[in-house]
């Protein structure tokens, strides 16, 4: 597989399938065939996971990239090796951490439905084509980082202010957003990747999607309580 496919999820998926370290090998950097030059992304995508390893107290020295042509059996050989004796130095993930095995599978279940949102906040960045090594350590900083976690924001659907015009539904880019004609929308969480979308769509005048920060997301509400009653025009 082509280095500039690897994504953050892939590294996520194989430390839960209990996966000790991940060795990307990607083509030299300028070397690429392609205009894309996937492998400066591959890189980028490595350096912002590792800062997200090191947010979940994992050790980001368990994940690495080398740089190789298909005639570098040696740099790839001595690679391994070295990256093989690393991980064995640190220990079976979590437990090289001092995390139990429960709490590493929800931090990492936690940790992989942001993937998304860890993308889009750091687009720009991970479009970028690094010069020298020494620029690596500063794409994402630490507080960077942290600062994405804290100031994470939610969204969710008032239920005495949404008036099922399905406007937000239809512009949820991963149809995250649970509703229909009369109904009062809801918003899965687990499917939700923080695009914002629905808030900047919901018309101002209904204004039902809200922003949250720093606290829980209420609760949805029931599915038998989401019909809208209309009072019809005789009525009123
Ligand atoms: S924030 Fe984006 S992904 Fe989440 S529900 Fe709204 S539109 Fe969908
Ligand atoms: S756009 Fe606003 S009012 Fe319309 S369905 Fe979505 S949340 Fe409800």
């Amino acid at each position: 597989m082509c280095s500039g496919r690897v994504d953050m999820s892939f590294v996520l998926r194989a430390f839960l399938n209990g996966i000790d370290g991940v060795f990307i090998g990607a083509c030299r950097l300028n070397e690429c065939n392609y205009v894309t030059q996937g492998n400066y992304h591959a890189l980028n995508m490595v350096l912002l996971s590792k800062r997200v390893l090191e947010h979940m107290g994992l050790n980001p020295e368990r994940l690495k990239i080398e740089f190789m042509s298909a005639a570098d059996a040696n740099i790839f050989a001595e690679g391994v090796n070295a990256f093989v004796k690393k991980v064995k130095s640190l220990g079976p993930l979590g437990e090289g951490e001092g995390i139990n095995r429960h709490e590493l599978k929800s931090r990492l279940v936690e940790i992989s439905k942001l993937v998304p949102y860890f993308k889009m906040a750091n687009q720009e960045k991970l479009a970028s084509h690094l010069k020298t090594p020494e620029e690596y350590d500063g794409l994402f900083t630490k507080e960077e980082i942290d600062r994405l976690f804290t100031e994470m924001v939610s969204y969710y659907i008032d239920p005495e202010k949404c008036q099922a015009c399905m406007t937000c539904l239809r512009r949820c880019p991963v149809e995250a957003i649970v509703g229909g004609k009369n109904r009062i929308h809801v918003i899965d969480q687990d499917k939700c990747i923080k695009c914002g979308t629905c808030f900047e769509a919901c018309p101002p005048r209904f204004g039902a999607v809200k922003k949250i920060s720093g606290e829980p997301v209420p609760a949805p509400i029931p599915e038998e309580k989401r019909t809208i009653v209309r009072k019809s025009k005789e009525a009123s």
